[in-house]
């Protein structure tokens, strides 16, 4: 069933730039699909309008069927992490990741309990005392990745999450957060100019190019039958 539908979505920025023109996409429950191009093809705006952070210029976005189109961040059941994660390091990871719990006024105990889950699930229990900034840039992300998944979005949103990370670190946080996403069951937007990346770990892929989707199919079609040069010339020069 489809959980997340984009509809005919246009997004013109002042000046005239067209950044995403008529854009339209179903995702499953649970499915994990990147959004695969080159910079300046529309992918960050495309999933900032998901996620409340960009307003689209024609178009509509459902979740579950309800209209969000125009709903404000933080009334969407969406998560974000930004490629620049933006933690509070003046705050230690516990506290990172219990203010948005905060402002939905639970219980001290039960906010306790949900950040030492979800630590756990991303492989750090036992750092909630830590300050971020003490942390790695591979941990960092993980706490970025915990604070958004600690609120449990219906829709978790990723841009390019692990770009400023070195490729070792970044095929290792692939996997892990393909095992988390799986784990949970959490339909995901993965934003990537990284073919590799699109290909090991999407359920689809979505080629853009210019704003509008390019091919939209399996990796393993995609691998196979690649329609654009984005994703032709990687594949030729792998072999
Ligand atoms: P990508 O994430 O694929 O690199 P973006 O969505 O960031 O692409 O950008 C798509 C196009 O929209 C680019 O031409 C970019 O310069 C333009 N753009 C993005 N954000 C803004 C903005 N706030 N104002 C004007 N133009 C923008
Ligand atoms: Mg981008």
């Amino acid at each position: 069933m489809s959980v997340l539908n984009i509809s005919d979505v246009s997004k013109v920025f002042a000046g005239g730039t067209v950044a995403v023109e008529r854009f339209s996409l179903d995702v499953a429950d649970g499915e994990l699909v990147c959004l695969l191009g080159p910079s300046g093809s529309g992918k960050s705006t495309l999933l900032r309008m998901v996620g409340g952070f960009e307003q689209p210029s024609a178009g509509v976005i459902t979740i579950d069927g309800e209209d969000i189109t125009r709903l404000s961040p933080n009334k969407r059941p969406t998560g974000m992490v930004f490629q620049s994660h933006a933690l509070w390091t003046h705050m230690n990871v516990f506290k990172n990741l219990a203010f948005g719990l905060k402002l939905r006024k639970l219980p001290v105990d039960e906010i306790r309990d949900k950040v030492e889950a979800v630590l756990e699930l991303v492989g750090l229990a036992g750092y909630g005392d830590r300050l971020t900034h003490q942390l790695s840039g591979g941990q960092q992300q993980r706490v970025a990745l915990a604070r958004s998944l600690v609120l449990e979005p219906k829709i978790l949103l990723l841009d390019e999450p692990f770009a400023s990370l070195d490729q070792h670190l970044r095929e290792r946080l692939r996997e892990e957060v393909r095992d988390i996403q799986q784990r949970l069951k959490i339909t995901t937007l993965f934003v990537t100019h990284g073919q590799d990346e699109a290909l090991s770990m999407a359920d689809r892929i979505v080629v853009m190019r210019d704003g509008r989707s390019e091919q939209v199919d399996r990796p393993d079609v995609v691998y196979r039958n690649p329609q654009t040069p984005f994703v032709a010339g990687f594949i030729g020069s792998m072999n």
